[in-house]
């Protein structure tokens, strides 16, 4: 409050022995605006219980106060109220008497206009005094937010935190902190939140498409404070009488114009409404719940990488040790063989060329081995490039599937006219060659082969190989596409294989942007089936994808299996 000549006003309390003066000096300060409680003196009163339960704005005591003396009120006063108020003693003669605890001395015998003028600069330090304070406090509450969010543990440490400390600071008896779903696109209450139960705050949501669309907008209207929550329209009036809140500050948690979540507090004690300035504490509060949440956000993206990197970790020793079990049968059979030719002189030139040739065949066995994990590494590592260009299928398919195999018959259904497409011949050579071989070795009684062409849209092609082999039990379907994955009944299994060869097909198609499956009746035979774009260099996943849109490495994937 200030008087009419612009000097703050506030409540004295005056403590003089002298009944006639005090009340002198009462009146003139009265006059000049002030609120003055004439504290009674002398024997029996209670004159520092009495200073105390007024909480004055100022002291003014008299040095002639003997019953209790000055010094004993004023050092009462430091101990019951602190530094808050100021104490100013009146002296007679000598001013060396005032007690420590004094701010000011005055002479009595001043006159009231120069006493007035005095007492409104001592009112004005105070009040400046007290905005200080205030300001330190708040600072004081926000670095104590910013280091408790480093520190605080994880997500629910840190909710606990913001909504308390947010409250507190704020004096509220509520506190609370949404955070936007985008996947839902709900504003989301997280638990816990002060004050509030946690069947309330696992109720508080909203949709932001719905009703909430017409109502207070952060966007547009930026922080917001309703003292009478429950009868203003531009809050949801669901979530407000849920919370039961009857008055509350709301201000966004945004990073640029991305609008994260919201701070709330809400619930003043004894019902004291919210100001502008309490709003303005809680949009610094809301600055420092930003970087808590995104530093969370981050952490908690660290963990999920760090487990990927740990997952990927374990798969690269997995796939080391197989590969090296892969390697050592065939080395083994190579050596053996190469061994006995010689050291056995006795052997027949028919069995020395017919060990030779298995050293040979274990040969070509170990450079595709070799090629195939080589590949593997370095697609899944981002170190491929595909080599696109334009292939046309029909004579394509002709030349890559070998015909006239003993024990199996090839037929070829190929639309005349089938389309170009774009694709890197090479890769597509080694996948139809996959299946096409794999068709035969899983059809160990022979029967028909059909490799068939058809378009799928504009946009894609289907390459599918049929055989009426082994077939695949349902249950070992879903891992099939897998690093190693090979189907283990005994008959899959006496037939010798690595399990990589459909692995690389898929990385393959998934690399043009397409993708493989497989339809199969154990007993009947299985369908392998490729979906490829028409033009793999547009239709590539967008993460494989460079900046300008050329084709790049395609990035390393990690099997269902
Ligand atoms: P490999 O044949 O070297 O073991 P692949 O990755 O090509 O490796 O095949 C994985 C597994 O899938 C094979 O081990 C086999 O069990 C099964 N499989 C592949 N093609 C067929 C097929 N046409 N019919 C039946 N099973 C098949």
């Amino acid at each position: 409050m200030l008087s009419a000549a612009g000097m703050p006003l506030g409540h004295i309390a005056l403590v003089h022995p002298d009944g006639e003066r005090a009340e002198t000096l009462a009146k003139a300060l009265r006059t000049a605006g002030h609120r003055v409680t004439l504290v009674p003196t002398g024997p029996g009163q209670r004159v520092l219980q009495r200073v105390i339960e007024c909480a004055p704005d100022l002291l003014i005591g008299s040095l002639t106060l003997a019953d209790p003396p000055f010094a004993t009120v004023a050092r009462g006063v430091r101990q019951a109220l602190g530094q808050d108020p100021p104490i100013l003693v009146l002296f007679q003669n000598d001013a060396s008497d005032a007690p420590p605890e004094t701010d000011e001395i005055f002479r009595e015998s001043a006159d009231f206009l120069e006493l007035t003028v005095r007492v409104g600069q001592i009112l004005r330090h105070q009040a400046q005094r007290r905005v200080l304070q205030r300001k330190t406090q708040e600072l004081l509450g926000l670095y104590k937010m910013s280091w408790a969010f480093s520190l605080a543990g994880g997500a629910e440490a840190l909710y606990a935190h913001l909504s308390r400390q947010s409250a507190e600071l704020l004096k509220a008896e509520r506190g609370l902190v949404f955070l936007f779903d985008a996947d839902r696109r709900q504003m989301v209450a997280q638990a816990p939140g002060f004050g509030i139960t946690p069947e309330q705050v696992s109720r508080a949501r909203y949709s932001v498409d719905g009703d909430a669309r017409s109502r207070w907008n952060f966007r547009k209207n930026g922080p917001l404070i309703s003292n009478k929550a429950q009868a203003d329209s531009r809050l949801l009036n669901d979530i407000v009488l849920d919370l039961g809140l009857q008055s509350l500050m709301v201000a966004p948690i945004n990073r640029g114009p991305q609008i994260l979540g919201l701070l709330m507090v809400a619930d003043r004690g004894g019902r004291a409404p919210f100001s502008d300035e309490d709003l303005n504490l809680l949009l610094a509060l809301a600055g420092q719940a930003t970087v808590a949440v995104e530093n969370l956000r981050l952490h908690d993206e660290i963990k999920r990488a760090n487990s990927l990197l740990q997952e990927y970790d374990r798969l690269k020793s997995e796939f080391v040790g197989i590969v090296a079990h892969d390697f050592r049968r065939p080395l083994m059979a190579i050596r053996g063989f190469a061994e006995l030719v010689l050291e056995e002189p006795e052997l027949t030139l028919e069995t020395r060329q017919e060990f030779m040739r298995t050293v040979i065949s274990e040969t070509e066995h170990l450079a595709l081995l070799a090629n195939d994990t080589l590949l593997i590494t370095q697609i899944e590592t981002g170190q491929f490039s595909f080599n696109f260009s334009e292939v046309d299928l029909g004579p394509f398919i002709l030349d890559a599937v070998p015909l006239g195999l003993s024990d199996h018959s090839v037929l070829m259904d190929i639309p005349a006219g089938f389309p170009k497409i774009v694709a890197d011949p090479e890769r597509l050579r080694q996948c139809l060659t996959n299946l096409v071989t794999n068709a035969v070795k899983y059809s160990p009684e022979g029967g028909s082969i059909t490799v068939r062409c058809r378009e799928r849209g504009a946009q894609s092609i289907v390459l599918e190989v049929l055989d009426h082999g082994l077939g695949i039990p349902q249950d070992q379907i879903g891992k099939l596409f897998g690093k190693f994955a090979r189907v283990r009944t005994d008959e899959h299994m006496k037939i010798s294989g690595t399990g990589l060869g459909l692995y690389i097909c898929r990385l393959i198609a998934e690399g043009h942007g397409g993708q493989i499956w497989v339809e199969s009746e154990v007993g009947k035979g299985s369908t392998f089936g490729m979906v490829l774009p028409i033009d793999a260099r547009t239709a590539r996943p967008a993460d494989a994808r460079s900046a300008e849109g050329a084709p790049a490495p395609v990035k390393g994937t990690v099997p269902s299996s």
